[in-house]
């Protein structure tokens, strides 16, 4: 298979996006993103050595005003690419999509029913598709879902405490990241079969964070549920709460839906707690009270979560630390693995500080990892696979 691939990831104010060329190792040639679609766009192309190609600002106006047009723009600045087929991060494939799938209209109509499942990304992720649609008939387009990965889990992980019919209509746990962990359970199997045939915790922690828990290659649980809100404490978002909280803020409070989703995706995790950023490196780089405040409850969640899904599993060979707090923050690493040591997880201090690919000590019996996620060439690889009719099966 020849030509070029186009993967893409539209989200509500951007749509980000990669070209590989094809082969049976899709090689990454150039990806960026337009941001702040529907405010002021601005558009940044770079090549695969991060090399900045293009920064468009549109001050002279003919801005892109939606996706569509933004997809234009991305066209556009790509040289008026054609591409062999496209890629798309879709967040939600609903209980059963296991594997990426084609798009028809059929397979339109299906991801549209699940809109009221992910109503922030979904609806984005449609929009992208629709556009290449439109501007390339006949382009074969596959749907990459962040479930999809998930779909191995037994039903007590995916399950609710909740009469059966909950789960029958859809109110269930699937899981999140999926091209991430994918990914790493991928890598891991290239390097190292023996460890990839064991039990891995997988720490996604970017702005979004959540942690997996992979035995045999396959997702056995995580701790995102219903939504990409479950689980540990993100840049913006809670993480798992008690219901009963927002129970109280309704009842007592008075609080409506539309302030409850405000709050819990954009004003609560490291940014609502410390009062400064999301971010970590501003964090970490931070003398006041709340940012150390922040760190440490988030330190303190993902380590219980990785008791929690090693629990799942009966043990853990390797603990994969990934994504952008994962991979660079070397503080982070050490606050999370501290106390780990009763499952066989030692950190090594000075490999840890260089963020060396191994950073557990000599003779840990359980070994730390970092790995650098890419969920783009996880689509490409789908899609190489979706063109040959290999395992995506698409
Ligand atoms: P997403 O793809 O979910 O937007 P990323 O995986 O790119 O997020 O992670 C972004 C986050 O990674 C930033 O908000 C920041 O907290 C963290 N990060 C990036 N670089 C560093 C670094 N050098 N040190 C500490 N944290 C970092």
């Amino acid at each position: 298979m020849r030509g070029t691939l186009l993967v893409l990831n539209a989200g509500s104010s951007s749509i980000k996006f990669e070209t590989f060329a094809a082969g049976p190792a899709p090689v990454a040639l150039m990806g960026g993103q337009v941001e702040g679609i529907g405010a002021v766009p601005h558009l940044r192309l770079r090549d695969a050595a991060g090399a900045l190609l293009a920064d468009r600002g549109w001050q002279d106006g003919g801005a892109p005003r939606d996706h569509a047009e933004a997809l234009d723009a991305i066209l556009g600045a790509l040289g008026d690419l054609r591409p062999a087929a496209i890629g798309h991060r879709v967040v939600h494939g609903g209980p059963d999509l296991a594997a990426p799938a084609a798009i028809d209209d059929a397979m339109m109509a299906r991801l549209e029913a699940l809109v009221p499942l992910a109503p922030l990304h979904q609806p984005h992720n449609l929009a992208g598709i629709r556009a290449c649609a439109a501007r390339f008939p006949g382009v074969p387009q596959l749907a990459c879902f962040d479930t999809a990965f998930h779909r191995t889990h037994p039903w007590e992980a995916d399950t609710y405490a909740l009469p059966p019919e909950f789960h029958a209509r859809g109110i269930r746990r699937y899981g999140f990241h999926g091209l991430s962990y994918e990914w790493i359970a991928r890598l891991v199997a290239a390097e190292d079969p023996a460890l990839a045939a064991g039990r891995l915790v997988v720490a996604h922690l970017g702005n979004g964070a959540s942690l997996c828990a992979i035995r045999g290659g396959r997702s056995l649980d995580s701790s995102m549920g219903f939504t990409a809100l479950d689980g540990v404490p993100m840049g913006t978002r809670s993480g798992q709460i008690d219901p009963g909280v927002l129970l109280h803020l309704i009842e007592a409070e008075g609080m409506t839906a539309a302030e409850l989703s405000r709050l819990l995706y954009a004003g609560a995790g490291l940014k609502g707690m410390s009062g400064l950023s999301q971010d970590v490196r501003v964090l970490e780089a931070s003398a006041d009270p709340r940012a150390a405040a922040a760190l440490s409850h988030f330190t303190w969640r993902v380590r219980r979560e990785v008791g929690a899904l090693a629990a799942a599993m009966g043990g853990i060979d390797a603990l994969v630390f990934t994504a952008g707090i994962g991979e660079n923050s070397a503080g982070i690493r050490a606050a999370v693995c501290e106390g780990l040591g009763y499952l066989g997880l030692h950190l090594d201090p000075a490999r840890n500080r260089d963020g060396l690919p191994d950073v557990s000590a000599p003779g840990s019996p359980a070994r730390i990892l970092i790995r650098r996620t890419d969920e783009e060439a996880m689509i490409a690889l789908h899609l190489t696979e979706a063109l040959a009719g290999g395992p995506a099966g698409a």
